[in-house]
């Protein structure tokens, strides 16, 4: 199914997002409750903006300081990341030598081989988490994300989860790990209990971190420590709540202006 997006549009690139989850729905990589999820995100987006604002680029850095001082640090893949950015998933793990885990609120095993597909065409050569390798379980987690590899998420130091679910999260936050999320609401649960929370579409994120890993890789392991050691996700969080507030305040007092002087 192709739908013409105009490139006039002025949401264009949102509806091509949405065309390319839907996708995704079609050929079993994305789940039904993925769409859901998506627009929750796009309305906190709407809030932030469309931009990756300053304390998101600051959480960016620390994450990718996070996982190229890593001994383990695997990225974990749900249908809706593997929908949307596959290639930046893989080049992401290349430069940070993490491993690619498939990991599902809703597992099945046609959407786990789905996923791993839709990876190893982005150039993947191994992905973690697949049928029977899927075989350890993390503690304290109801769902079907709670069965882990046990070559990666189990022994993982570091996990980057973009789009987790608040219980996943706390549980390996629990477990010792350091949990990188990237989760548009500043106030879920899993932006509240990660280790480092990046508040921004991973449309956006994925690439950035590509970027921030390829400046940062071969970079003094001293300095990477550093950009970690002086990250404060509590602060960082403050600062993204802040600027949602400041900036509704902003649109509110333009349209207070624009009122006051008889106009719509
Ligand atoms: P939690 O379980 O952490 O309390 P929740 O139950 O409100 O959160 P879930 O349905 O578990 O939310 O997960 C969806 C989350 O993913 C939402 O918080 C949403 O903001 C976020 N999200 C959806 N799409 C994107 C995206 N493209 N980029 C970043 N975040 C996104
Ligand atoms: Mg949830």
């Amino acid at each position: 199914m192709q739908i013409n997006i105009p490139d006039d549009h002025p949401r264009a690139e949102s509806l091509r997002i949405r065309e390319k989850l839907i996708e995704g729905c079609l050929n079993g990589v994305v789940a039904y409750a993925g769409l859901i999820a998506h627009g929750r995100g796009e309305a906190f987006d709407y809030l932030i903006g469309e931009q990756t604002v300053e304390p998101a680029k600051r959480a960016i850095e620390a994450a990718v300081a996070a996982l190229l001082t890593a001994e383990h640090p695997v990225i974990s893949v749900n249908g809706n990341a593997a929908a949307l950015v596959p290639q930046d998933l893989v080049k992401l793990a290349e430069i940070t030598g993490a491993k690619l885990e498939v990991n599902l609120f809703y597992r099945s095993p046609e959407r786990e081989e789905a996923i791993k597909r839709v990876l190893e065409s982005a150039g993947a050569k191994e992905v973690l988490g697949v049928g029977e390798n899927a075989s350890a379980r993390i503690p304290e987690v109801g769902s079907e994300r709670r069965r882990v590899d046990p070559r990666g998420i189990l022994i993982a130091d570091v996990v980057l989860v973009p789009l987790e679910d608040g219980d996943r999260t706390e549980a390996l936050v629990k477990m010792g790990k350091t949990v990188i999320a990237i989760d548009l609401n500043p106030l879920s649960r899993t932006a509240q209990t990660a280790t480092i929370t990046i508040v921004d579409n991973i449309i956006r994120a994925i690439p950035a971190m590509v970027s921030a890993a390829q400046r940062l890789k071969g970079q003094e392991d001293s300095l990477l420590r550093k950009i970690l050691n002086e990250f404060d996700n509590r602060q960082n969080l403050a600062e993204m709540i802040e600027f949602i507030a400041n900036r509704l305040k902003e649109i509110a007092k333009s349209k207070m202006s624009t009122a006051s002087s008889g106009g719509f």
